[in-house]
């Protein structure tokens, strides 16, 4: 279907931005790389009478370590995460994550701020940044105000992002040294959002105990879940089978999926309980070096 008519704004700083969708009110929206707002204007989910595309503003594309974070820009496309030596080398979950996204031409335009503001407990990166523990970066006119990632996303398709905000920045803590991660995602074909998806991340002790741990179920609920009984399960344990078994059992009684086309509710926690275990692994053999 075709979108109904709109107006098009490619204003060239934030500033401008804001005031564009203060000067439109509630039928303005921000359009970042459209991989989502595009399509549910052609099926009349959105419409908006205008689009403030912000692609054209300077500084909002990045990738660096700064003040104890990662700072990724909220228009940095997944293709930028996944060619990124910083990414490569030391956020694996990241790459991860970025690599299941869709397909090469989605990815070269879909935008990290797009995933998580459009707020579709079916998108990838949400649970990602659950288990990173991330915080976002949000301006608005009175200035910027930062959101832990656990407080984005209060309802289904929902997220704290208030009319007139823009999202700026995603803010991951650098991990300790002995850390690792993944993400693991079972689709019915390859670029298809997830029938249920795990992101891992895990740091170990000078004793090899689990220090800190955060995971993440993608598409087993209303809203992104952080597996928080699983995680509290695993902190300050020594690795090991029984307690990944017991870790997945926990995620998969605390998912919430419902039946659709992508499966039955019951094989939807069987698979949050097998990619638990897969994911801790993982994620363990990276923090120990092994992989
Ligand atoms: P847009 O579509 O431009 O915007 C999405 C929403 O967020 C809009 O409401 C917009 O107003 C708002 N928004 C965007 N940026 C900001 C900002 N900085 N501040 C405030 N509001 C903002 N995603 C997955 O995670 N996994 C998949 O497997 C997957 N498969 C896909 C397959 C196909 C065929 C397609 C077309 C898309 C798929 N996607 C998937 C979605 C894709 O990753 C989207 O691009 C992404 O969800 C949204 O990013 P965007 O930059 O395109 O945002």
């Amino acid at each position: 279907m075709i979108p109904p008519s709109f107006d098009y704004a490619t204003p060239q700083s934030l500033s401008e931005a804001i005031a564009l969708l203060h000067q439109h009110g509630s039928e303005a929206k921000v359009l970042a790389g459209g991989h989502s707002l595009i399509p549910a204007m052609r099926l009349r989910f959105a419409e908006p009478s205008h689009l403030i595309d912000i692609s054209g503003i300077a500084g909002l594309s990045y990738i660096r370590e700064s003040g104890g974070f990662l700072r990724i820009g909220a228009m940095t496309r997944e293709v930028e995460l996944e060619d990124s030596e910083l990414i490569q080398s030391n956020y694996r979950i990241l790459l991860d994550t970025a690599k299941m996204i869709a397909d090469p031409q989605v990815r070269n335009l879909a935008t990290l701020g797009g995933n998580l503001a459009h707020g579709d407990p079916a998108n990838d990166h949400p649970a990602t940044m659950l288990a990173l523990r991330a915080q976002v970066e949000i301006t608005g006119q009175g200035g910027k105000r930062t959101v832990p990632i656990d407080d984005f996303f209060p309802d289904f398709f929902t997220t704290v992002l208030e009319h007139g905000e823009i999202l700026t920045e995603i803010q991951i803590p650098i991990p300790p040294s002995n850390s690792g991660g993944t993400y693991l995602k079972i689709e019915r074909k390859v670029g298809d959002y997830a029938v249920a998806a795990v992101a891992a991340q895990v740091s170990l002790g000078a004793d090899g105990t689990f220090q800190q741990v955060g995971l993440g179920l993608t598409n087993v609920g209303p809203v992104p879940i952080r597996a928080v009984r699983s995680e509290d399960s695993l902190r300050g344990q020594r690795p090991d089978e029984a307690l990944y078994a017991q870790a997945g059992q926990l995620a998969s009684e605390d998912a919430d999926p419902g039946d659709d086309l992508r499966g039955s509710a019951d094989y939807k926690r069987s698979l949050i309980r097998e990619l638990i275990k897969r994911a801790l692994r993982r994620a363990v053999d990276h923090a120990q070096g092994r992989s």
